[in-house]
């Protein structure tokens, strides 16, 4: 077991990659904080996990909140009495409940579509650092991995404000990475190229083919994929990798 006893908290992981990364973490032996903003979501994944044998609590928290991720920690901590690994995966393709459509003209965002994306990733992501490096820090160990995109890489049109989300993240990856890694906490990110789960279910037919197309691979990646690199990052088996972006993606290079 790669991570046997590891306590690991997985931002929005009742869906998705992440819930594909607790199966996994827990099936390697971690003990899994499963958060998610939707109760239910975080619950059914829990159970999952548990009825499999392995250990999962659930945290429902809407880590865009200062207020709700410091909580969050806190209950954490209670249960598990330590954070050795932190996964910054929750996120959203689109800022309009009522509104199906993922892509949108940079001069049709409003206000509340950026700070909503930007609070939803970016905002997210340094608040669960930020409480998760208290306990990191003294403990003189741990692992943050970050969820980035080819979005925050390469860019993709029409959705500026992901980009901007998804970049911020691997920036700040950097950043945090140079700052800790003397306290011997590593923290690196992920950039996953198109994968199969309910966000990407969002593109409609045509940008599904445009995005076939433009993977070499000629697919979109599964969740296993992202899975195995997040396991990677949060074993002993990435010692000597500091502020890097992994980026499983089928060989998309272009925007
Ligand atoms: P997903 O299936 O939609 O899972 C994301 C989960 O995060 C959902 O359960 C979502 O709840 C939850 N969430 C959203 N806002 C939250 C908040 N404020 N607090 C707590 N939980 C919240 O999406 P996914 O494809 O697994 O994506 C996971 C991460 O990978 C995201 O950061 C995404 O940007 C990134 N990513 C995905 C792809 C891809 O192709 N799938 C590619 C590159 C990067 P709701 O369902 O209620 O929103």
């Amino acid at each position: 077991m790669k991570l046997k006893d590891k306590a690991v908290l997985i931002t929005g992981s009742g869906s998705g990659l992440g819930r594909e990364m607790g199966l996994l973490f827990a099936v390697e032996g971690a003990r899994v904080g499963i958060n998610d903003i939707r109760p239910e979501a975080a619950q059914n994944v829990t159970t999952e996990i548990q009825r499999a044998g392995g250990v999962a609590t659930a945290f429902v928290a809407d880590v865009a909140s200062s207020a709700a991720v410091k909580q969050m920690f806190s209950d954490f901590l209670a249960a598990y009495g330590t954070i050795d690994v932190l996964i910054n995966n929750a996120g959203i393709a689109r800022t309009r409940q009522s509104d199906q459509q993922v892509l949108l003209a940079t001069t049709d965002l409003t206000d509340d579509d950026w700070h909503k994306m930007l609070a939803t990733h970016l905002d997210a992501t340094f608040y669960c650092t930020r409480e998760a490096l208290k306990t990191m820090i003294p403990a003189s160990r741990g692992r943050i991995i970050n969820i980035g995109s080819i979005a925050g890489t390469a860019g993709l049109p029409f959705a500026s404000h992901y980009c901007a989300a998804k970049g911020g993240i691997i920036s700040f990856t950097k950043s945090v990475a140079l700052e800790v890694a003397k306290h011997g906490i590593l923290v690196n990110a992920i950039a996953p190229g198109f994968i199969e789960t309910p966000m990407t279910a969002l593109l409609t037919a045509e940008a599904r083919e445009w995005v076939i197309r433009s993977t070499p691979a000629g697919r979109l990646g599964q969740p296993r994929d992202i899975a195995a690199a997040a396991l990677y990052l949060a074993s002993d088996d990435s010692s000597f990798m500091v502020g890097q972006v992994v980026s499983p993606n089928g060989g998309w290079t272009t925007a």
